[in-house]
């Protein structure tokens, strides 16, 4: 008697399982045709947002970079990198054409949670700080000439209203930042303010965004490069526009006849996405409600927060980890997005590795080999919907360029480079590998031949250091 009752006691939990997982499939699928109509969507939102549309979803930042990196950029330059969790101070030494990088030097400092959501002035201290601290650190193989003042390429990645190539203002914060009194304050001049309190003599010659600064950085290395694309604690990406596609843009026509175009495609939304009961709880309940919802179905800062939501739905719903719901399971963003991909990329027989993280995470000691299939299944769904979401939105950026499909006149399609960055491209190797095979799927194989992506390590740095040496003071004098 108590074995049968037992026995359907776990039939049933199973088939509770067994209808949350397929109704967790059918809210995160993604099917090709799906992608595409997202891709056409996010298309129209860009003209919308290049005509200056306030409603539009796609900002379509002006960046005032007219000119990439030509590779002759030179002399000393310092940049500072401020974004995720992580911000890194850089100094190279550009040597021109033929030296190119002569000597390059970086330091990456955390950044203290209560700084992201402290004020203004404190965060910016605490950055001008370190930044003071690494200056006094340059050596001898780093050369400044007599005279001049040191300059600073720096990249902000948060969406700016940019007054020129060396100021603009803070749209909003995004991914874990709320500081107070930013929003609406030209960021540049925080910055110079921050280095004056510490006595540091630098000047800042070029704002731009990440995207922007892997663009440039993608460029030097790579003439090919066209976009740029960021997928990290959250996601964005940079391409190169005919100025005159920019219906918005009143000032002079460039004399490349280009403008650099930050989309902040974050902040995409709209009724074609696959937003199920997690995401909207997950939106609800951020430091950004409403915003950013393409970000959050993508992006590294999110994705083990869903898995998390969906873990605790079966916990609660089909007692995943035994009668008890575990309290950490409550946690929010206790489930890293690194400890997701750990899980996802378990491939033992009795998934290890699954099962300590289980273990260090939820505090669930001997999970069945059934409940570790399970966990690795929705990190596999969550990751999957995220890098097909990440793939039609790349498609539709080559779309917007016309470097989509094979032209019509017979002739070849040019060689299509794009720059990727940011730690979930970087490590989360079956979240790349779905980007880049869901791509080859959208273009055809014809078009997708001509088409790279191509990693762009750490390009951001390097960039906004290029940008501020084409945008330097002295740029006329040398
Ligand atoms: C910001 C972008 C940035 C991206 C990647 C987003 O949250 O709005 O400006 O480029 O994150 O860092
Ligand atoms: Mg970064």
């Amino acid at each position: 008697r108590e074995a049968e009752l037992k026995g359907s006691a776990e039939a049933d939990r199973k088939r509770r399982a067994a209808a949350v997982i397929e109704e967790v499939e059918r809210s995160l699928s993604t099917p090709t045709a799906l992608l595409r109509s997202i891709a056409d969507a996010m298309v129209s939102e860009m003209e919308r947002g290049l005509r200056g549309d306030i409603h539009s979803q796609l900002k379509m930042l002006i960046s005032y970079v007219d000119n990439l990196p030509t590779g002759d950029e030179h002399g000393l330059y310092y940049a500072l990198d401020l974004g995720g969790t992580n911000f890194r101070v850089l100094r190279v030494q550009l040597g021109g054409r033929e030296k190119r990088v002569v000597k390059q030097q970086y330091e990456e400092v955390s950044i203290p949670p209560h700084l992201m959501v402290g004020s203004s002035m404190e965060l910016f201290d605490f950055i001008a700080a370190a930044l003071a601290k690494f200056v006094d650190t340059e050596g001898e193989d780093f050369h400044l000439p007599e005279g001049r003042q040191r300059e600073l390429g720096f990249t902000f990645s948060f969406p700016v209203n940019q007054t020129s190539i060396s100021s603009g203002t803070l749209i909003k914060w995004t991914k874990g930042f709320s500081v107070n009194g930013t929003v609406g304050a030209d960021v540049v001049s925080e910055l110079s303010k921050a280095m004056e309190r510490q006595g540091l003599d630098m000047k800042v010659t070029a704002l731009v965004n990440d995207t922007v600064g892997t663009l440039a950085g993608g460029r030097y290395l790579d003439n090919d490069v066209v976009a740029a694309v960021i997928l990290g604690t959250g996601t964005n990406a940079a391409y190169v526009e005919h100025a005159n596609a920019i219906p918005k843009w009143t000032g002079l026509l460039p004399k490349s006849g280009n403008m650099v175009i930050n989309t902040e495609w974050g902040s995409f939304k709209s009724d074609k996405l696959p937003l199920s009961e997690y995401d909207k709880a997950m939106d609800f309940e951020s430091l950004n409600p409403g915003e950013q919802i393409y970000e959050k179905m993508i992006s590294g800062m999110y994705l083990g927060e869903i898995v998390r939501r969906i873990l605790l739905k079966l916990a609660h719903d089909a007692s995943l980890f035994g009668d008890v719901v575990p309290s950490k399971l409550e946690q929010p963003f206790v489930l890293r997005t690194p400890d997701m991909s750990a899980m996802h990329h378990d491939s033992s027989h009795d998934l290890k590795i699954l099962g300590a993280k289980l273990k260090d995470i939820v505090g669930v000691a001997d999970t069945s080999l059934e409940v570790r299939y399970i966990t690795r299944h929705i990190c596999d769904l969550v990751a999957e919907r995220g890098a097909r979401l990440a793939a039609a939105g790349i498609y539709s950026i080559l779309k917007k360029i016309g470097r989509d499909k094979v032209p019509s006149n017979g002739s070849k399609m040019p060689r299509t480079v794009i720059a990727l960055d940011g730690g979930l491209y970087e490590h989360y190797k079956k979240f790349s590998s779905c980007v880049e095979t869901t791509l080859t799927d959208l273009l055809g194989e014809e078009a997708s031949s001509s088409v790279v992506a191509k990693l762009a390590n750490d390009g951001s740095g390097i960039g906004a250091a290029l940008l501020a040496a084409s945008h330097s003071q002295y740029a006329d004098v040398d």
